[in-house]
C-alpha cells in the first residue's frame, strides 16, 4: 500500500519543504533525525536510503519515528556538524509550532469568551448592558487581531531562520562530501556512492564500471617544481576529469594523486574510452605558470578499468581496477589497461 507522500522523482523544489510536508502527512514528529532522513530521501543522492524508504512506503506498516531512527543509523552516519545544524532546525521548528499552538489556544479562549458574550446578549434587557457587552466584544476582537499580528511576525522570523538553517545544512552536505583542494567528491563520498551504485546495478541488472587513475612520476614533478605547483596540477587534472564525465558519473579524489571515476550504466569498452579521453586530454596539455609563463612540461596519467561483476564486493571491484592500473604502470605508464589484461 503506497502512502500518500510526494514521490521524489516527481518533485522538484526544495527537499527540505518536501521532507516537512511528508513528515506532517505521516504524522511523524519533526526532529533532527526524522527531518534528515526525509530530507535525504527527497535529495535522492543516497540510493540505499531511497530504496529502503520506498520499501517502507510500499509495506502495510505505518512509517514511524522508530523507522526513521533505524534508517538514520543504517544509512546516515554521524556528522557532528550536521547534527548541530539539524538541532538548530529542530529548535526553530519547535518555536514556530509552539507559536501556532499558543495562538490556537488563545483563539479557542476567544471563541469561549464570544460564546459567553452572545449568551449575555440573549439575556440582556437594557441598552446600557448591550453597550458594555459590545465594548467587551470589541476589546476581545482587538486582542485577537493583535495576537494574530504577533503570531505573523513570530512565524515570519522563524521561517527566515529555518530557511537559513536549511541552507547551512545543504552547505554542510557539500562540504562533508567534497575534497577541499580539487572540489571533486572525497574518498568518503566515493565509498558511499560506489556502494549505492553497486546496489543499483545489482537490482536493475545494469552495467557499472570503475576507473582508477594515477598521475605518473608525480613525486619527481613535485621535487622539480615544488608542492604548491604540484597542487595546482592536481586541480588541473581534477577539472579535466570533471569535464570528461557526465550525468550520474562520480569523479572522486581517492587520495594523494589518485582519482577514481564511477561510471554507472557503462560497459568495459565505454569505460576504456572515457579513461583514454581523460589520459589524452591531460597528456596533450602543456602546463605553464599563469603569470610567469614558466614551462612545467606535460604530465601523464595511467588508468585501470574494471567492470562490476554481480555478487562481488566493492573491495573486489576496487582491487581489480587497482591491479589494472598497476599493469598500466608496469607496461610503461601513460596508458589505460583494463581487467582483461590481468591473469
Ligand atoms: P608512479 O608513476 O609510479 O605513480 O610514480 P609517483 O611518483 O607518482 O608515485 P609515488 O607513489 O611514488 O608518489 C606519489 C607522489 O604524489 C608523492 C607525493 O609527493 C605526491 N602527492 C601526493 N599527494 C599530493 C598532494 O596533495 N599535493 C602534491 N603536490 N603532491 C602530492
Ligand atoms: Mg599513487
Ligand atoms: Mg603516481
Amino acid at each position: 500500500m503506497a502512502r500518500a507522500v510526494r514521490d521524489p522523482s516527481e518533485s522538484d523544489g526544495d527537499p527540505a519543504d518536501h521532507a516537512i510536508e511528508a513528515l506532517r502527512d505521516l504524522g511523524i514528529p519533526i526532529d533532527p533525525v526524522t527531518f534528515t532522513v526525509w530530507y535525504e530521501y527527497y535529495r535522492g543522492d543516497n540510493l540505499d536510503l531511497k530504496h529502503a524508504v520506498n520499501k517502507l512506503l510500499r509495506s502495510d506498516a505505518e512509517p514511524s519515528r522508530a523507522d526513521c531512527l533505524e534508517l538514520h543509523s543504517r544509512f546516515l552516519g554521524n556528522h557532528d556538524n550536521m547534527d548541530e545544524t539539524a538541532e538548530q532546525i529542530r529548535v526553530a521548528i519547535e518555536a514556530a509550532l509552539s507559536s501556532i499552538g499558543d495562538a490556537g489556544k488563545q483563539n479557542a479562549a476567544f471563541g469561549l469568551r464570544l460564546g459567553s458574550i452572545s449568551g449575555d446578549l440573549v439575556d440582556c434587557k437594557d441598552s446600557r448592558s448591550v453597550g458594555s457587552i459590545v465594548a467587551s466584544l470589541l476589546r476581545e476582537t482587538e486582542k485577537t487581531v493583535r495576537r494574530s499580528r504577533d503570531l505573523e511576525e513570530q512565524l515570519s522570523s522563524a521561517s527566515g531562520e529555518i530557511r537559513l538553517l536549511k541552507d547551512n545544512l545543504a552547505d554542510l552536505h557539500v562540504e562533508a562530501s567534497t575534497d577541499a583542494l580539487t572540489g571533486l567528491a572525497n574518498r568518503k563520498h566515493f565509498d558511499k556512492q560506489l556502494k549505492s551504485e553497486i546496489d543499483e546495478a545489482t537490482t536493475t541488472d545494469s552495467d557499472l564500471a570503475l576507473l582508477m587513475i594515477d598521475i605518473d612520476h608525480f613525486k619527481s614533478f613535485n621535487d622539480r617544481f615544488g608542492h604548491a605547483i604540484g597542487d595546482e596540477v592536481l586541480k588541473v587534472v581534477a577539472s579535466t576529469i570533471r569535464r570528461s564525465v557526465k550525468g550520474r558519473d562520480t569523479a572522486a579524489r581517492y587520495g594523494g594523486e589518485e582519482f577514481c571515476v564511477i561510471l554507472p550504466q557503462t560497459d568495459l569498452n565505454g569505460a576504456i574510452i572515457v579513461a583514454d579521453q581523460i589520459r589524452l586530454a591531460v597528456s596533450s596539455r602543456p602546463l605553464t605558470h599563469r603569470t610567469t609563463q614558466q614551462d612545467f612540461g606535460r604530465i601523464t596519467l595511467s588508468a585501470g578499468v574494471a567492470r562490476f561483476r554481480t555478487g562481488e564486493s566493492m573491495k573486489e571491484l576496487v582491487e581489480r581496477s587497482d591491479k589494472a592500473l598497476y599493469k598500466a604502470k608496469e607496461k610503461g605508464r601513460n596508458r589505460v589497461e583494463d581487467e582483461t589484461a590481468l591473469d
